[in-house]
């Protein structure tokens, strides 16, 4: 087992203005996974994602990654194992535009004073086929090689889950199915755990197992309510 949530509710506001934004979901995903996570604007999705990966905590509930209890962890501990072990792919990319694409996809090693692995930076560049747009800054690249960028930094540390929270949400029809298939062709291929936030049934479809959000419930489809 990767990691496992148990229970966790996020609450937003409180008296009048609380918001429940995610009620006692349960979620156990094993090392390898492809899953979809799909529900309607505002349902929990990016809560969720958050709370999956470190990046907030819950007001109730626990998360443990191969055993070990991330909520519990302190904030350099927090910080250096969401750099080492997740990688995150955003609907507006979050390139920096400054940096050429070679130099954001190296940003994550530049930060965690890691080693450059040459081999691996041009398989990675080569699946995505952005080989050839590497001295580029990002406002002179399409949105769907911008996305190939920003799926390269992800995957640059060699983190064991990747989190994508609506990563075709920006582009056209053609570029999102593009993002999409190499999506799939890296989980294929590097073994990965990948987690597709999308609102998309197509995306979804995708996925080789379903978990939809409604109003903040976690269920699993196909699973009995
Ligand atoms: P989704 O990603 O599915 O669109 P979110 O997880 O972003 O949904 O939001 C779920 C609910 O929580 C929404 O009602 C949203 O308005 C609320 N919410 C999200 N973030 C905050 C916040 N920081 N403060 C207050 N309410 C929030
Ligand atoms: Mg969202």
């Amino acid at each position: 087992m990767l990691f496992k949530a148990e229970n966790i509710s996020k609450i937003y506001g409180s008296g009048a203005s609380q918001v429940t934004a995610l009620h006692r979901a349960n979620l156990e995903i094993a090392s390898g996974e492809f899953l979809s996570v799909m529900g309607p604007s505002g349902s929990g999705k990016s809560t969720l994602l958050h709370l999956l990966s470190g990046l907030d905590v819950p007001t109730e509930g626990r998360l443990s990654y191969d055993g070990q209890e991330i909520y519990k962890l302190r904030d350099r501990e927090l910080s250096a194992f969401r750099r080492r072990r997740i990688g995150f792919i955003f609907q507006q990319f979050h390139l920096l535009p400054v940096l050429t694409a070679r130099e954001n996809i190296l940003m994550p090693l530049l930060l965690d004073k890691g080693r450059v692995d040459n081999a691996y930076f041009d398989e990675l560049t080569g699946i995505l086929g952005i080989c050839d747009r590497l001295e580029h800054l990002p406002h002179e690249l399409s949105g769907g090689q911008q996305q190939q960028v920003a799926i390269a930094r992800a995957l640059i540390a060699k983190p064991d889950i990747i989190f994508a929270d609506e990563p075709t949400g920006n582009l056209d029809s053609k570029s999102g199915a593009e993002v999409m298939r190499l999506l799939r062709d890296i989980w294929e291929t590097m073994g990965k755990t990948l987690v597709v936030i999308t609102h998309d049934d197509r995306i979804a479809k995708m996925a080789a197992r379903r978990v939809v959000i409604m109003d903040g419930i976690l269920s699993e489809e196909g699973a009995a309510r």
